[in-house]
């Protein structure tokens, strides 16, 4: 298995909470490390270029709304198959769905609400770092 890199987004949902603390223990305890994080707010523009892949399904507006509604913290996590180890740390996009243990069934609010983005593949995740990150803010 090779080290790998992926992008993760806590939502505004999980922020609202004050749950980065816990979520971040989910990373590091299943020993993802957090290699870059920042605390910004998403512009709807911002919003809309990373969902675009959802642009044309029924929830796309709602799901713009919902990111642009409070802060998130976008991170840079690292680890042996990090991709899907992240998938697997958060849990099923429905949290009704998402299995015992994870962010997911823990703390997210909805199928919407879930507190948690994460890459679905190496090739999203270096696209998704690289629109939020640029290689210096990524110590080695
Ligand atoms: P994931 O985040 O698990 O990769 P998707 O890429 O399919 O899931 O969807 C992106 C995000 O859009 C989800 O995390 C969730 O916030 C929202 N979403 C997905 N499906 C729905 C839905 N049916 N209704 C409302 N929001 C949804
Ligand atoms: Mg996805």
């Amino acid at each position: 298995m090779a080290i790998e890199r992926t992008f993760s987004i806590l939502k505004p949902d999980a922020t609202r909470r004050n749950l980065t603390g816990k979520i971040n223990a989910k990373f590091e305890d299943a020993g993802l490390s957090i290699v870059a994080q920042r605390r910004i707010q998403m512009t709807t523009a911002q919003a809309e270029s990373f969902y675009g892949v959802h642009r044309e399904r029924g929830f796309f507006r709602d799901l713009v709304t919902f990111m642009t509604s409070g802060p998130v913290v976008v991170q840079v996590l690292e680890g042996e198959n990090a991709v899907l180890a992240n998938r697997e740390i958060m849990g099923a996009t429905n949290p009704a769905n998402a299995a015992a243990g994870t962010i997911r069934k823990e703390f997210a609010e909805s199928i919407e609400a879930n507190s948690v983005h994460g890459s679905d593949s190496a090739e999203n995740a270096a696209i998704e770092i690289a629109y939020f990150f640029a290689g210096c803010d990524i110590p080695g």
